[in-house]
């Protein structure tokens, strides 16, 4: 089947287009389930279409998911849901995922096609900002560790007020990955030769990734898959 590569979700990081069409046209769209592609469509058109997590991202947060068990998870950063659907059709019937987005709008333009994959009894969707959620979370110490994998892709500002508490709620040997760790290729670049608008998203995630280089609670891969993936085992 011919798979056509319209709009792109991120900046993409590779060189060359052509390289990352062929990536989606060769291993990620012929296996992305169908409720993925109607929810990917359904964005299509959203002003901030390119909020959306990355297909090839997804790919292999999918595959990080498997490969952990992760059976509970919490998600920062909602927006329509393709990082969400792809969590719900990739645990376990009986897993549970935590999501959070201030935006419930934006949710609910890919709900009925949640609904429709017969997933949605797995997801509690929380209307907030993430901050007073991890924190009424962890209030009650029955949620310690009890998280088996964590993925952050909201606000870039609050990344490491969200590494301090999900490293709490995410066990030890759980996953931590957070998406647009590398903010379109801007952190390699001099500030003066990056557009206004990326400078403040640019700063914080320097800043973040140097905070998680230099943290010895956790194992870390820095993958240059969609906008950028920093994924972090914990390990004490
Ligand atoms: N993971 C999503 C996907 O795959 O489509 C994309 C998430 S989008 C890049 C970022 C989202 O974070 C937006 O929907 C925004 O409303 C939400 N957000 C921004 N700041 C937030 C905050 N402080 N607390 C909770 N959600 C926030
Ligand atoms: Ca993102």
């Amino acid at each position: 089947m011919e798979h056509t590569v319209k709009k792109r979700p991120n900046d993409i990081l590779l060189q060359s287009k052509d390289l990352y069409d062929y990536i989606l046209k060769t291993s990620v769209y012929p296996r992305e389930a169908a409720p993925l592609k109607q929810l990917r469509d359904a964005t299509a058109n959203h002003p901030l279409y390119f909020f959306g997590t990355a297909p090839d991202a997804g790919q292999l947060i999918a595959m990080l998911l498997k490969l952990t068990n992760a059976k509970k998870t919490i998600e920062i950063g909602v927006y329509t849901g393709y990082s969400l659907l792809l969590t719900a059709l990739t645990i376990p019937e009986d897993g549970q995922i935590t999501a959070i987005d201030v935006n419930r709008e934006t949710y609910e333009i890919g709900l009925p096609i949640i609904q429709n994959a017969g997933v949605e009894h797995k997801i509690n969707f929380f209307q907030s900002e993430a901050l007073p959620v991890l924190d009424k979370l962890l209030e009650d110490g029955e949620n310690d560790g009890s998280f088996d994998f964590a993925f952050v892709d909201a606000d870039k500002g609050n990344y490491w007020n969200y590494h301090e508490r999900l490293m709490k709620l995410v066990k030890v040997g759980g996953l931590l990955v957070y998406d647009n760790t590398l903010w379109g290729g801007t952190v390699a670049l001099p500030e003066e030769a990056v557009l206004e608008s990326k400078r403040v998203g640019r700063e914080f995630t320097i800043q973040f990734n140097k905070l998680i280089s230099e943290d010895p609670r956790i194992e870390v891969s820095h993958a240059s898959v969609g906008d950028g993936i920093t994924s972090c085992r914990r390990i004490s």
